[in-house]
Parts: structure tokens; C-alpha cells; sequence
């Protein structure tokens, strides 16, 4: 299928593109769907946290705030030990670094890539050293400048920057997360150079809210999409590895059709602390979620996007789309970031099919992770 925006031309399954000419032939299939090897294995270590921050679907989930036995963290490590070559291993709470012991138990006996998910607030001297021996990426949490971070997460911006100053002294590399909200999304570009300068992160991410159960309060799906299409012009005006928009420029740059945007569609072992396993961090139970790719999906069969897409949160999908539908607010935000990729790439090459490596010269540190032993995305 063809679809045109503009003056510019997308096959949809081949993922090529055409500025001014209709390309010739679009009437490629769809790849086949990849084998649902295990890809990521993620620990929740704790669900005990320092903080309490407002949207934190950890504690509106209502689970008891436990932590993860060494027993259970052994059976994460023997997960990653089987698991596909090159998996992801993720270590998240709550914050993990309130039991350090477990945390580092699981670090420092699976092989990297291996991801922590921290707001930063404990790193010392000395986690910070055994962060960087272990080869560990930490995602830090951090919503903004000190202000808006604080009128969310709790008043911790100055000790969140004291820890991401230390990993950086410590020669770290280290992504930051940030959640787009009623708090930071008109000022979104700002925020992002601002964050970018001060803490010079590898990678950057821009997260609209998960459903949770009670206070779900997002902003909103038009909000949300006008915020990330911000971040997608300053991502290219610095050069700046963003996971939601490295996601969706990926599969046109290496031509290689994205079938699951999160591997809890098939791939994702969670081990939570009670020792219960999922395919999702939302989730309790082991389910199979992968008739939510967009190729299984009646819903997505026109949808010019789906080869980028992934379908999106399928937790989300559930609690917002409902049966057979994605969240509605996947499908519009990824829809603007290919008009705005189509937009600059017509602004930006000759008439005529645009190859594969003329792209990645022009768009290539948008799906760089720079300076990590991580080149994709890690999930912020
Ligand atoms: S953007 Fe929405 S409609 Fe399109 S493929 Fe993805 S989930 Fe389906
Ligand atoms: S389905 Fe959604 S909530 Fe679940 S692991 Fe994937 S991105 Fe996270």
C-alpha cells in the first residue's frame, strides 16, 4: 500500500520512501511474523519505593509492597541464562536500590546488555563505581528542571541530580526518562534542552501514562502527540537518541518491519516479587498478547503506519481500546511523527526514491543510543 503525505511517498510495507514520484510497485507482503523468542527478562525487585509520586502505577497497582527473595532472583538469572542471545535483562521497582543486595545479586551474574530503572536519589560514590564495573545502563527517572520535576516526583530533583552528576563523574552512561504530563508537556522542548544540557544523557524517553486502576489522569491524546512531535524537531535539531521516536524511524532507516513495539507480545518474562511471573509489568499472569500486532489486527489492515508501530502498549490497548482495538492514542501520535519524518525528508532530499543510506546519514543519531554499549532502544 501507498500512502502520501504531502509531497512525499511511503510504502507501507517495504518501509521506502519517494519525494514527489508515486513509487512503482507497492504491492510487497508483509515479513512474516519473527518467532516469539524470549527477548527481555525484567526483575521487579521491590515494590517499596523512596518516593511517592503522583501517577507511579507501581503503587496504584495495590500489591503489598514486598521485596524480591534471592530465591526468586536466582530463577531471573538462570531466565537470562536462557534467553535468546542478546536479550535485554531489566531490573526495576519501586526503586531497586532500596535492596541493593537482591539488585546486585541479579547485576552482577547476567552478561549485558543490562538495564537499571532508578530515580537516582541513593546512588553513591561507590554504586555508581560498581554500576560502571558491572557494565550496567541506568534509566533515571527525572521530569523536567527542578521545578516541574518537583511538583511531581516528590521534591527530589536536587538529589536525583546529585546521582546523575555522580554517574557521570563516574563515567556512566545513562538514559533519562521522563513522564509527559499536565506538568511538562507545553513546555516540553525546553525542558528536554534544558535536561539534555545539564546532564548530557545517551538517551532520552517521553512516556505518556500507562492505565492504571483509579487515578488515571493523562493529558491528552492531542496534547500528547503535539508534545512528542516537539520532541521528535529537537531531537534532530541536537542529535538525540529519543526510544519513542528511535522505535518508529528504526524500521525505515534498516528496512526491517516492526512487528511488536513491546515484547510482552511475545518475548517478555517479568518475575515480580512475590515470585508470580507475566509478559507485562502491568500484568500478574503469563498471557498470550500476541494477536494485538497490528498484522493479526482487523482494526490496523489499512493503517498506513503499521509497519512502525508495533501496536503499541498492549496494557494500554486493553484498558482503553478494548477488544480488538489499539489505545487511540498510539495510532495518532505515531501517525504525526511520520508526517513530520515525510515532512523533513521532503525538505531535505531531491525528487526521487530516497535509499536507505541517505537516510541513515541525515537520521542516523536518532536511532544511535550515543556513547553505550546499547545501540537501541531500551524500553524507557
Ligand atoms: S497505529 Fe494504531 S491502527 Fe495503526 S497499526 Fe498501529 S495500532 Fe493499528
Ligand atoms: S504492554 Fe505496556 S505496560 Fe506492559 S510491559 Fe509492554 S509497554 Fe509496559
Amino acid at each position: 500500500m501507498k500512502y502520501r503525505y504531502g509531497n512525499t511517498w511511503f510504502d507501507t510495507v517495504t518501509l521506502r520512501i519517494s519525494v514527489g514520484d508515486t513509487p512503482e510497485d507497492c504491492s510487497a507482503a508483509v515479513p512474516p511474523v519473527p518467532a516469539s523468542e524470549v527477548k527481555a527478562v525484567q526483575a521487579v525487585v521491590t515494590r517499596r519505593c523512596n518516593l511517592s509520586c503522583s501517577y507511579c502505577n507501581v503503587m496504584l497497582s495495590g500489591d503489598t509492597p514486598d521485596d524480591m527473595t534471592f530465591e526468586t532472583a536466582d530463577s531471573v538469572i538462570k531466565a537470562a541464562e536462557d534467553a535468546s542471545p542478546g536479550r535485554l535483562v531489566m531490573v526495576t521497582g519501586g526503586e531497586p536500590l532500596l535492596v541493593p543486595d537482591v539488585t546486585f545479586h541479579i547485576l552482577e551474574r547476567v552478561d549485558a546488555p543490562k538495564v537499571l530503572f532508578t530515580n537516582a536519589t541513593l546512588v553513591s560514590p561507590e554504586i555508581a563505581s560498581e554500576l560502571k564495573r558491572m557494565r550496567v545502563s541506568p534509566v533515571v527517572s527525572l521530569d523536567g528542571t527542578e521545578s516541574v520535576h518537583n511538583s511531581q516526583r516528590c521534591g527530589s530533583w536536587a538529589r536525583a541530580a546529585k546521582g546523575l552528576d555522580t554517574l557521570r563523574e563516574t563515567s556512566v552512561s545513562y538514559g533519562i526518562s521522563t513522564v509527559v504530563s499536565h506538568h511538562n508537556h507545553q513546555n516540553i522542548s525546553t525542558e528536554m534542552e534544558e535536561l539534555y544540557s545539564r546532564f548530557m544523557p545517551a538517551s532520552m524517553g517521553f512516556n505518556i501514562l500507562h492505565w492504571t486502576p483509579g487515578s488515571f489522569d493523562p493529558i491528552s491524546a492531542e496534547a500528547y502527540t503535539d508534545a512528542i512531535g516537539r520532541v521528535f524537531h529537537t531531537a534532530l535539531k541536537h542529535g538525540i537518541f529519543v526510544d519513542q521516536i528511535a522505535r518508529r524511524i528504526d524500521p525505515i532507516i534498516s528496512g526491517v518491519y516492526r512487528h511488536r513495539d513491546c515484547a510482552a507480545l511475545g518475548g517478555k518474562i517479568v518475575f515480580h516479587p512475590d515470585s508470580r511471573i507475566s509478559n507485562c509489568i502491568s500484568g500478574r499472569e503469563m498471557k498470550d498478547w500476541s494477536g494485538r500486532m497490528p498484522v493479526l489486527m482487523e482494526y490496523c489492515a489499512d493503517c498506513p503506519v503499521a509497519g512502525i508501530c508495533g501496536g503499541g502498549c498492549a496494557w494500554d490497548a486493553i484498558h482503553l481500546g478494548g477488544e480488538g482495538k489499539p489505545d487511540a492514542r498510539h495510532c495518532m501520535w505515531v501517525k504525526h511523527i511520520l508526517n513530520l519524518f515525510l515532512e523533513d525528508v521532503a525538505k531535505h532530499f531531491p525528487k526521487g526514491p530516497v535509499s536507505r543510506g541517505k537516510l541513515k546519514k541525515r537520521y542516523g543519531c536518532l536511532v544511535t543510543r550515543g556513547g553505550s554499549a546499547l545501540t537501541g532502544s531500551i524500553g524507557h
